[in-house]
């Protein structure tokens, strides 16, 4: 393994609101994940997890500390830096955001409109490609409707990993499959991270998949309380 930093957060401190109705919410927040290693990031509903994923997306801007991600620093970035940024994530929630009016196969194709210098006929076969890795060859032309919960949340996957982006940011995205299908998307997760070399930044609460991880940090009260290094077998 590289110990290339993907993710480096120092001193990061975030709030909501202003004047009487600010609220801090993370609170000193030190963090440093390598290339290929698999986070999980658990805590008590609340602590800041989904904050501190969608600072270290870009989806929101920095209010104090460093925040570096594949060597870009976000604290003061542009929006132009901002998108760059992003366009190397893939992010997958906990509802899977597929767009209805569109089949399996557009929603995940649809994620390489961003990469312009990707050739045609290549994205096609990057999106079969994926759509097999994830179980889904004989559902391509399915719309979202017509899927399991299971089977919505693999097409997220196909769409978030596609592009083979460097980083993956996945919030609680078994929170709404029963647990063997929440083990299985999991497992896809793990194994395609492996195949494709990128980080994974997992927020959970299910204590069933704590095993794919490399290391496991806590949140608390929107501090790391505890980082936990996993002896991989
Ligand atoms: P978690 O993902 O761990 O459940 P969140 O990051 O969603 O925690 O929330 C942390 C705290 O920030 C909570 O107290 C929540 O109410 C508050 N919060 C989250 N998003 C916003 C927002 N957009 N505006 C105001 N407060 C928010
Ligand atoms: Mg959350």
């Amino acid at each position: 393994m590289s110990s290339k930093r993907v993710v480096t957060i120092n001193n990061l401190n975030h709030a909501f609101g202003k004047g009487e109705l600010r609220k801090p919410v993370l609170f000193d927040v030190d963090l440093d994940i390598l290339a290929g290693e698999i986070v999980i990031m658990t805590g008590p509903s609340g602590s800041g997890k989904t904050t501190l994923l969608t600072l270290i997306g870009g989806l929101r801007s920095i209010q104090s500390g460093s925040v570096k991600i594949l060597g870009q620093e976000l604290y003061g970035a542009s929006k132009n830096e901002l998108v760059k940024v992003r366009n190397q994530i893939g992010f997958i929630f906990q509802s899977h955001n597929l767009l209805s009016c569109l089949t399996a196969e557009q929603n995940v194709r649809m994620s390489l409109r961003l990469h312009q210098d990707i050739p045609f006929e290549q994205r096609s076969a990057m999106t079969t490609h994926i759509l097999e890795a994830v179980g889904l060859e004989d559902r391509l032309n399915f719309y979202p409707d017509n899927l399991s919960g299971g089977q919505q949340q693999r097409v997220a996957i196909a769409r978030a990993l596609v592009s083979q982006p460097q980083l993956v940011l996945a919030d609680e995205p078994t929170a709404a499959l029963d647990s063997k299908s929440g083990r299985n998307i999991v497992e896809i997760m793990q194994q395609l991270a492996k195949e494709q070399g990128c980080t994974i930044l997992l927020v959970t609460h299910d204590n069933r998949i704590l095993d794919i991880a490399d290391r496991i940090v806590d949140m608390e009260d929107g501090r790391l309380a505890r980082d936990t290094a996993l002896v991989s077998g």
